[in-house]
């Protein structure tokens, strides 16, 4: 009954999404089969080999223009053996866009989703020139962004025929400045909007889509349900929900042994990732405010499309951040088998979010040889063998394929 339900109401927000855009309720789909099923068959029929990606991610800088309070990716300093910061020659990496563009030329027959993130990837100097390169072959092209250069870019952002444009909002103006360390970020990125709008319709066109991510947190636990509002303000295509992604001590320093002895790899990335929030003297009052917030979805009748990521019901809240090892009945990572990401030094990883395994370098090898190469399969067989590894239980990937609409 109750997937009965939960059926009706993905083909009726699908059918709504649709109505609003037609290829963004494609994609859905699209996605949707890729994600969870093809990659099961890879799975469990192709000994660690995978089909052509759906989703190539291109990490084009390690530098941000923000601190925000939840991010887990290392900060610039001078702390030597503290994983939380790194050397400033990391956030100088990049890849040159003509080696992007060759990528792009040997992808064009399978053509995967293009997202391009960061850090901040604004700063990537050539970012127009890649977008440009990427819609003259016809692929959907997507920047994830924090916004602050929104509002500069706007004309250049809509005429470059770019898809989505994906911002990070945390809540009402205070609320977004506080999360984001950085006061007025929030109407920076409001004007950039607006300006994005106006561009658009002053050119009679559609894209980008704006797509509004929020995350659930205890930073913004009062405000989740306000982001509608705030949303549907801001002329958004949709609007998904994520929750923190974040590792336990117990659980970073399995992985990092695990890594130490299979790969002889010193896997620190997870050291950013230690959540705060189980620490924290005041969580139940948050997570409660997180519950509340939740519960008014269930009235909710807004023809925006809202997804969340995983799905999460107000009665697991706790469970959420207290038991990390409940991955609601998520057994293992498929996203290994439908995306990939190319770091700013060129180095191919599975996971986004601890890059410690490299399976290549798009500066030595071509892609398509990196995706299913011995070092890729190898990690897919290891998942296999073991289902999870101890940093995949709040890893934003083990989700992929649960986006549900709320
Ligand atoms: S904008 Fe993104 S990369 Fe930059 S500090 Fe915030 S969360 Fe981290
Ligand atoms: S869920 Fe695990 S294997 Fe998958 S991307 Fe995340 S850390 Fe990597």
């Amino acid at each position: 009954m109750v997937d009965d339900e939960r059926l009706m109401k993905t083909v009726k927000k699908l059918a709504m999404l649709a109505a609003r855009n037609p290829r963004l309720a494609f994609n859905k789909v699209r996605t949707t089969w890729r994600t969870e099923y093809l990659a099961k068959l890879d799975y469990k029929f192709r000994n660690g080999y995978a089909s052509a990606p759906t989703s190539v991610a291109l990490k084009l800088t390690n530098a941000c223009n923000l601190r925000c309070k939840m991010c887990g990716q290392p900060r610039e300093g001078h702390v030597p053996g503290d994983a939380k910061y790194a050397p400033a020659s990391f956030f100088k990496e990049r890849v040159s866009i003509a080696r992007y563009k060759d990528i792009l030329t040997e992808l064009k027959k399978i053509r995967p989703n293009i997202y391009l993130w960061g850090g901040e990837p604004f700063i990537y100097p050539d970012l127009f020139e890649l977008v440009r390169y990427g819609k003259s072959l016809n692929f959907t092209v997507q920047i994830n962004t924090n916004g602050l250069y929104v509002r500069k870019y706007a004309e250049e952002i809509v005429a470059c025929g770019l898809d989505d444009l994906i911002v990070s909002i945390d809540g009402p103006e205070e609320v977004h400045d506080d999360v984001r360390g950085l006061a007025g970020a929030f109407r920076l990125l409001k004007e950039g909007i607006v300006a994005i709008q106006a561009e658009k319709k002053s050119r009679g066109r559609k894209h980008p889509l704006l797509r509004v991510r929020g995350t659930i947190s205890p930073y913004n636990f009062e405000h989740i349900y306000t982001l509608t509002d705030i949303a549907k303000e801001l002329g958004a295509d949709s609007l998904n929900f994520n929750w923190t992604w974040f590792t336990t001590r117990q659980t970073g320093e399995a992985y990092q042994k695990m890594m130490k002895e299979l790969f002889d790899t010193d896997a620190r990335s997870w050291i950013p990732y230690e959540t705060e929030v189980i620490l924290d003297p005041d969580k139940d009052r948050k997570y409660d405010g997180i519950k509340t917030e939740l519960a008014r979805f269930s009235n909710n009748s807004t023809d925006l499309p809202i997804s969340m990521s995983p799905f999460i019901k107000p009665e697991q809240v706790e469970t959420y951040y207290e038991n990390i090892y409940e991955t609601f009945g998520h057994e293992t990572c498929y996203a290994v088998y439908s995306k990939s990401y190319i770091l700013p030094n060129g180095d191919v990883t599975p996971c986004p979010d601890f890059p410690d395994y490299i399976c290549g370098n798009i500066n030595d090898d071509h892609f398509l040889d990196i995706w299913n190469g011995e070092r890729y399969r190898q990690w897919r067989l290891e998942l296999k063998r073991r289902r999870l590894f101890p940093s995949c239980y709040r890893c934003c990937d083990l989700f992929l394929s649960d986006v549900r609409f709320i």
